[in-house]
């Protein structure tokens, strides 16, 4: 029974399935003014997980995602660069897929810029204006009126900003009615570089929440299943789309569950560009592989904050090489051990207890964290008889680890071993094979400077790569 945390009820909750059997999905997309930075990826990998076990489920997900392509921050940007502002929000949504695509997180069925939105837009405005859920500032914008949404906080359980809280300045007015309504739609001020449409409700542009809102209802209608993001997006982003949204439809709830990832910090600090702790996506994978940026995510549980260093970059690396590595000596002893035999009891007992493990972990609202851990269980316990595994064993252990990985949206690619470097591992087995061990031991040096370990196993030597990041 699969169990998910839902922000709004504060607890675990077992997980119903949607009564037309498929799950909507949608989780805040980016805004659209900068390069990628590993705290973002962090939620879209988690939730590209996410996708993914549900579908393992058998689950039809239609997860969908915005894109934030009008926003003060990708003016201010465009102003800087004296271009258009559309000329920065797609030369960043372009870095926003390279990013996605590099870290395969490929679940998104469906993206949707907030642009090609502005009818839904103004038809929601329209309609929150016609029930007094909104009003007019001449010359300044439409806001919503807090007053009339008493619920107003009940995400987030609170009504006031916070210093973790991602805000957008086009919510600031003196003319407001109350301190924390926030902008649906902000009349043009006449400035050259703004952006704005020319709509029924006047010459402007959208605020913020009412994107996704306007977004989800087109694609989803007015209720619809879960709603993801990251935590700092809680308030008040997401409070306001319920707001919006509910005093739009009168139908609540307006999502059944609400999902937040944690803040990523840097050194225990927030990124910013000001601290220079700011670490683009495009940055880490020249160190690592996109892989370890995925389990150095995923080995923490999503609802955690992760406080980023170079030392946990390199825990997840050498994480990544143990199982590589496992693999790696899998297929070693395969084409030895060529024999197939039978798959002995024990060895499936444990492969069935391997998959209980990950299983009940993921069950328990996406506990990637000891998912992961389920891995290292099982590596320890074939290591040690690895060399008496046969070829029909290999086989089952392999397909259910590289299975487990594939949920969690990790890879495997073993590295090569050039040709030059296995010629020099024959030629040393050769040496040792007839007790010439002092050449043996330089053969050995040689190749620990070209980068490559030898390790003398009962089956011959297996050579492998040294902990490069790469
Ligand atoms: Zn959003």
């Amino acid at each position: 029974m699969l169990s998910i945390y839902n922000t709004l009820s504060n607890k675990k909750e077992t997980f119903e399935r949607p009564k037309k059997g498929q799950i909507k999905l949608f989780v805040c997309g980016p805004t659209v003014y900068d390069k990628t930075h590993i705290g973002h990826a962090r939620t879209y990998i988690f939730f590209d997980v996410v996708k993914r076990y549900l579908s393992h489920l058998s689950y039809k997900v239609i997860y969908l995602q915005n894109i934030t392509d009008v926003h003060d921050k990708i003016t201010e940007r465009a102003n800087q660069e004296r271009v258009k502002p559309l000329v920065i929000a797609r030369r960043y949504e372009k870095y926003y897929f390279a990013a996605m695509k590099k870290l395969n997180v490929a679940s998104v069925t469906k993206y949707a810029r907030a642009t090609n939105y502005i009818p839904e837009i103004i038809k929601q405005i329209t309609i929150l204006l016609s029930k007094g859920n909104a009003y007019i500032i001449q010359n300044d914008g439409i806001y919503f009126d807090l007053k009339s949404f008493p619920e107003y906080g009940k995400l987030s359980r609170r009504t006031t900003e916070q210093a973790e809280d991602a805000i957008s300045r086009i919510d600031e007015s003196v003319s407001k009615r109350n301190k924390g309504d926030f902008c649906l739609w902000k009349f043009y001020s006449g400035e050259i570089s703004e952006p704005f449409w020319e709509t029924k409700l006047g010459k402007g542009r959208p605020g913020w929440h009412i994107e996704d809102t306007a977004i989800t209802e087109k694609n989803f209608g007015p209720q619809y299943d879960i709603h993801g993001g990251g935590v700092d997006l809680k308030f008040p982003h997401h409070e306001a789309e319920i707001a919006q949204q509910e005093s739009a439809s009168g139908k609540k709830p307006f999502v059944q569950i609400w999902m937040h990832t944690g803040a990523l910090l840097v050194d225990g600090k927030k990124m910013s560009k000001s601290l220079g702790n700011f670490i683009t996506v495009e940055d880490f994978l020249k160190t690592y592989s996109p892989q370890v940026l995925k389990l150095l995510v995923l080995k923490n549980h999503y609802r955690s904050p992760i406080d980023y260093s170079d030392r946990i970059a390199k825990e997840a690396l050498i994480e990544w090489d143990n199982i590589l590595q496992f693999l790696a000596k899998l297929n070693f002893v395969k084409k030895i051990n060529k024999v197939s035999k039978t798959l002995s009891s024990d060895i499936e007992t444990l492969l069935t207890k391997f998959y209980a493990e990950f299983n009940g972990a993921m069950q328990d609202d996406f506990n990637t964290s000891k998912a992961i851990s389920s891995f290292h269980l099982i590596i320890n316990e074939f290591q040690k008889r690895i060399y008496s595994l046969n070829i029909k064993e290999i086989k089952f252990i392999e397909q259910r680890v590289v299975n487990n990985l594939n949920l969690l949206g990790l890879e495997v690619k073993l590295p090569k071993i050039p040709a030059k470097i296995a010629i020099l591992g024959k030629k040393r087995e050769l040496m040792r094979s007839n007790k010439q061990f002092i050449q043996s031991d330089d053969l050995r040096k040689e190749m620990d400077t070209l980068g490559y370990t030898i390790e003398d196993t009962p089956l011959g030597s297996f050579l492998w790569p040294q902990k490069t990041s790469k």
